[in-house]
């Protein structure tokens, strides 16, 4: 990432919008916001095929279905740069046994959010990246945010959640399974 042309972009930027990038309170402004995108755009450039720190183990008698929910993340809308956040919940089915770390299921939303994005992009990249460590037997994502650039502008509509989901293989034709994945996300959800 070009930090020093992003500093003075943000300066040009500042400059456009009517401010004076050299008042105290901006002075350090660019360098930070430069540091900034360092951090929640440090997705862009790797491929999805380069994401390689994560192991699958082998289980006997696995669990029908493995689900981690309510995963907090940040991410920016592609359309205005402003953050889009909220909790994905993740689950599958396993074939063979064959069953991922479970704190890799967390890195793999940082990885598919840390870039400008949109929702229903994240949902199905996670839906494709799952498959292709594990191509377990099923997928479910759901995914509910809120998005900035709703509720600060445009239709201002304060605290609205935006719900996309996606269902592969066993959840999308087994509907007492998909159920039992709703019942859960549904439960915890009260609680955002
Ligand atoms: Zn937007």
């Amino acid at each position: 990432m070009d930090q020093k042309a992003i500093e003075s972009a943000v300066t040009q930027l500042l400059r456009a919008i009517g401010e004076d990038p050299q008042r105290p309170g901006l002075k350090e402004t660019p360098a930070r916001v430069a540091r900034m995108y360092a951090e929640v755009a440090s997705s862009i450039g790797h491929q999805p095929e380069d994401f390689t720190n994560y192991k699958v183990f082998h289980v006997y008698d696995s669990p029908r279905m493995v689900t981690v929910q309510q995963i907090p993340f940040y991410s920016l809308c592609e359309h205005h740069l402003l953050p889009f956040f909220g909790e994905a919940s993740v689950a599958y089915v396993p074939r063979d046994g064959q069953v991922i770390g479970l704190s890799k299921i967390p890195r793999l939303v940082d990885y598919v959010t840390r870039r400008p994005g949109m929702q229903e992009r994240v949902t199905t990249d996670l839906v494709k990246e799952l498959q292709r460590l594990l191509n377990p037997k099923g997928i479910a994502v759901v995914i509910n945010a809120r998005h900035m650039c709703m509720e600060m502008r445009g239709i201002n509509k304060r605290g609205q959640f935006t719900y996309t989901s996606k269902f592969t293989g066993d959840f999308d034709r087994d509907q007492s399974l998909r159920e039992e994945f709703l019942v859960q996300v549904r439960a915890h959800h009260a609680n955002m």
